[in-house]
């Protein structure tokens, strides 16, 4: 009986979570969202050929009907941004209706979970509790229109909080950073990011109940080493995913995560990930690991 664990999420959020800081532009222009298009065709296949059954985190807006959004709850600098890059940016940067559909039409029915409804930040000091819970309940009517679970979260940025809203809003478990790394919310620098990253041990997942009886989900190594990575970083990265993956084999259980853009976004990682499936389905027919969502 396979005792390790591989589990795979997936940040599905188009260019929502760029949508504050204007990083969506550059994306649009150098066409990683169009491109997203052929690329995740490409990796449902191989999913579906491996028959794995990964977790999609989803933001809401990005899957509701266009003319049923609504971000009145939303306050401050975060709603004028979230107002401006609806206003300017293009279908396939907002909308990944098409992109759901992609992943309903798979072979192997995938699992699913919610990322909020539009990427709000829980750390966001200009927003109340009230935008929080109303944010959770639109993501929550936007899964469900296309008969989606909704029970889990992962946070976005990892910037968690109000667990007892997020209980009361039917999530039973919610992702939290690895229990070894700096606080997501101190916006830790590049080089201490890059200490951290290459120097603390692969941290397995953790799970624990808190006191509004949330599983709070302690977990996640990234499968995306950036475009802005030099040979080094993405070798060093590689091999940080190859020493996960192997703990994985020994016994352990090991949560991986990645947004489906990054795919048609850093070079050569479309590839990456074609052997890393493969060497995941490997452990896995040799009865080394089961392979799971979040
Ligand atoms: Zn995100």
């Amino acid at each position: 009986m396979a005792t390790g664990k591989v589990r795979i999420s997936l940040d599905f959020e188009c260019g929502w979570g760029v949508a504050a800081d204007g990083q969506w532009r550059a994306n649009q222009a150098a066409g990683i969202y169009r491109d997203l298009r052929p690329a995740l065709k490409h990796f449902t296949k191989q999913l579906d050929d491996l028959e794995f059954a990964l977790t999609w985190a989803v933001v809401g807006a990005m899957i509701d009907d266009p003319e049923k959004r609504d971000f009145s709850h939303l306050r401050g600098q975060y709603a004028r941004d979230i107002g401006e890059f609806l206003a300017e940016a293009d279908e396939a940067t907002i909308d990944g209706r098409d992109l759901l559909d992609t992943i309903s039409g798979m072979r192997t029915p995938q699992l699913f979970g919610t990322h909020t409804y539009s990427h709000l930040l829980f750390s966001d000091p200009e927003q109340g509790v009230d935008v929080f819970a109303k944010d959770l309940a639109r993501a929550k009517e936007a899964n469900e229109a296309f008969g989606l679970d909704c029970t889990r979260l992962v946070f976005p940025r990892n910037h968690f909080g109000h667990f007892d809203i997020v209980r009361a809003a039917g999530i039973t478990h919610v992702r939290m950073p690895p229990r070894n790394t700096p606080d997501p919310t101190n916006r830790p620098g590049r080089i201490r990011r890059a200490w951290s990253l290459y120097s603390r041990p692969v941290s397995p997942v953790w799970e624990e109940e808190d006191s509004s009886g949330l599983t709070l989900h302690y977990a996640s190594e990234f499968l995306n080493w950036g475009v802005s990575g030099g040979s080094l970083k993405r070798y060093m990265h590689q091999h940080r995913i190859s020493r996960a993956l192997a703990h994985a084999a020994n016994g352990a259980d090991v949560h991986f995560w990645l947004h489906p853009f990054n795919l048609s976004q850093t070079p050569g990682l479309k590839d990456f990930m074609d052997d890393f499936l493969r060497q995941i389905a490997e452990y896995r027919d040799r009865g080394l690991i089961s392979v799971t969502g979040f």
